[in-house]
């Protein structure tokens, strides 16, 4: 029986090229007008009971190719539940091993969060009591793109994830901490929401996330770089999240994503940015340190280089925001790799990770609310 394999679905990504019984040799397609790939997601039929080889054949021009090493494939039978299976990388091919029980399996370079499970979340969550649901702006594809707000309080927290679309891991992050802000049951919520106004933004890229992108929207544009200088031709998702914030100002913020080639999660700060002092640096540190001694699942050794004085880069997010209104504001990364210090075989670094590590983000924020 012939392996048959298709991405043609929201958030897919795959080009086949060459394909026979048990093996098939497979290509990431480039983000649309972007050089940028590396994001995958396929499902293969014809395969049940067998042992199949799917090579993605041009990793080494990926966009991370360090990336790669010592990363594992996400494999789901069911759509649901997603487990790492056999797979390696050498000479920029990335050999993924399955042996489906069934005849239908899904593989993807993270679980996939998908255009109908981001619509279902903001169904669900604006349907509870205290929270608004905002049509920020349509995108350049014509979706919409959305924020909910909830809670009372005079501080100003936006949190927003995928920017960058292919890190899948935000929105999964995104869910965890809606679900705990909205819990009646939940004393740390109830204390947020008495202290602070928060403004969310589950997904800030739906044209990237449909389209199967890595890291850009429908024109090829990085979002993240754009804060400096956002446009309605370019970038309208940023232009009109930075006009939203103008009118509430901005306490304190965090931008969710994934990172590609460092196994574990860490934050990214401001940095090197002209109005930077110590009393705005020093309440980034301590939220950094409080959440690395809360949770195995976050730490401080791995990260980005920092910025040195007057060099930050105030085209991206954390950045801008920092020097806008003097907020805290940083950037969460979670790995697609496993996290090295806690390793899980199985599931490897995952949706329910992702949530955990929001809520106990919620918990080092409600610890210091009243300092920021
Ligand atoms: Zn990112």
């Amino acid at each position: 029986m012939t392996l048959n394999i298709t991405s043609d679905f929201d958030g897919g990504n795959i080009r086949i090229v060459s394909i026979g019984d048990d093996r098939a040799d497979l290509a990431i397609v480039r983000d649309h007008l972007s050089d940028f790939y590396q994001w995958f997601s396929f499902r293969v039929t014809g395969a049940a009971g067998r042992a199949v080889t799917l090579r993605i054949v041009n990793c080494g021009e990926s966009a991370y190719p360090g990336g790669w090493p010592d990363y594992r494939a996400r494999m789901s039978e069911d759509g649901d539940i997603w487990r790492q299976t056999d797979t390696d990388y050498a000479d920029g091919v990335l050999t993924i091993h399955a042996r489906p029980a069934g005849d239908s399996f899904a593989l993807a370079y993270f679980a996939p969060y998908d255009s109908d499970r981001h619509a279902a979340l903001v169904d669900r969550i604006a349907a509870r009591p205290g929270v608004t649901r905002t049509l920020v702006c349509h995108t350049l594809d014509g979706r919409p793109l959305e924020s909910l707000t909830l809670g009372d309080g005079p501080k100003q927290v936006w949190l927003y994830a995928r920017q960058h679309p292919g890190e899948t891991m935000a929105e999964w992050w995104m869910e965890g901490a809606l679900e705990k802000l909205t819990d009646p049951d939940d004393a740390t919520a109830a204390l947020l929401r008495e202290k602070a106004t928060f403004h969310i933004v589950p997904n800030m890229n739906p044209d990237g996330s449909a389209r199967g992108h890595l890291r850009t929207n429908a024109l090829g544009v990085n979002l993240n770089r754009e804060w400096h200088a956002p446009s309605a031709e370019r970038s309208p998702e940023v232009l009109h999240v930075l006009e939203a914030m103008k009118a509430t100002g901005v306490d304190f913020a965090m931008d969710v994503h994934g990172d590609e080639a460092i196994p574990a999660a860490f934050m990214a700060g401001f940095e090197g940015i002209p109005s930077w002092t110590e009393r705005q640096g020093g309440l980034y540190t301590r939220f950094r340190d409080s959440l690395a001694a809360r949770t195995p699942d976050f730490q401080t050794k791995l990260g980005y280089m920092t910025a040195g004085p007057g060099r930050a880069n105030l085209s991206m997010s954390t950045s801008q925001l920092a020097e806008r209104f003097g907020a805290i504001s940083m950037t969460l990364e979670m790995p697609f790799k496993d996290n090295i210090d806690a390793p899980d075989p199985e599931y490897g670094w995952s949706p329910a990770r992702s949530k955990a590590l929001a809520h106990d983000c919620l918990e080092t924020l409600a610890e210091m609310i009243d300092l920021i």
